[in-house]
């Protein structure tokens, strides 16, 4: 990427940040569920990852997407591509969400099954209190899995890019959806929204994901959009009126950016850490 490129880039998000902050803090401020401060403990270095979750899924997707859809042109018969690139687009957007739903409700549930994954993860899960900006609270490589695993089975079904040779729009907005949805339901905020909480993700649905009240409780609510995803793979968990009443995880977490950067790779950091 050219410098103007980068100096774009980096005004575009910092637009976007003043933008999210001025829709969230006033609504934080008056709908809270728990009254906590804006600047938070570890806020400031949930900017700096805000920063880095913007940048580094673009560059560190190219290669293994672009592998991804020469194999799928290569290997798969064309009618399972081709008949895709007549769909409209909203109707082929609203397919590709909905199967990349699935790809990273199972993204994410590996995440947190398999030990390894889980090192990478526990960084979301590091935060103490929610609000919008946990949404950008992850690990590089966290978010590379959960994104490619989203982007799997919408190229595998030729809904995305299902002309070889041109740019699609439609994968980068279903990611955009579903980045711009993850503020809103990490958000400090109390409103529920009755028998619409089964329809689309909301704050108590991935709170509830959130939780450190008990191995019981923990392990839930995997899906970013549809909480219909969880109910099919039996993860649900969405009473009515409560809320968590703790947030975390069971094991201690590192705090600091560098520390939480490398302390998946280097697990004796985490150690001495403690
Ligand atoms: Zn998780
Ligand atoms: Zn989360």
């Amino acid at each position: 990427m050219e410098i103007k490129g980068v100096i774009w880039t980096l005004a575009s998000l910092c637009v976007w940040f003043a933008l999210l902050s001025a829709v969230f803090a006033p609504l934080e401020r008056y709908f809270g569920l728990h009254r906590q401060k804006y600047l938070r403990k570890s806020f400031a270095t949930d900017v700096v990852f805000y920063f880095l979750s913007s940048l580094t899924p673009k560059l560190l997707l190219a290669l293994p997407v672009s592998i991804l859809a020469a194999v799928v042109h290569r290997y798969e018969p064309a009618a399972i591509y081709t008949w895709a690139a007549y769909l409209p687009i909203p109707l082929r957007a609203f397919l590709a969400l909905v199967v990349g739903e699935i790809g990273v409700y199972w993204g994410h549930r590996l995440s947190h099954e398999i030990p390894f994954l889980w090192r990478f993860h526990a960084v979301h899960h590091s935060a103490e209190e929610m609000d919008w900006l946990v949404n950008s609270k992850a690990h590089p490589v966290d978010l590379l899995i959960t994104r490619f695993c989203g982007l799997i089975p919408m190229f595998v079904l030729g809904l995305a890019q299902p002309a070889s040779d041109q740019l699609d729009p439609v994968p980068m907005l279903t990611m955009f959806i579903g980045t711009t949805w993850g503020f809103f339901i990490h958000a400090n905020l109390r409103w529920r929204f009755g028998p619409l909480e089964w329809l689309v993700a909301t704050p108590a649905f991935h709170h509830w994901h959130h939780t450190n009240d008990g191995p019981e409780f923990v392990n839930k609510n995997y899906a970013t959009l549809l909480p219909a995803v969880d109910k099919v793979f039996g993860t649900l968990y969405l009473p009515p009126r409560q809320w968590p009443s703790k947030y975390g995880t069971e094991e201690l977490q590192p705090s600091g950016l560098a520390v939480q950067l490398l302390h998946p790779v280097l697990p004796t950091l985490q150690q001495d850490q403690r």
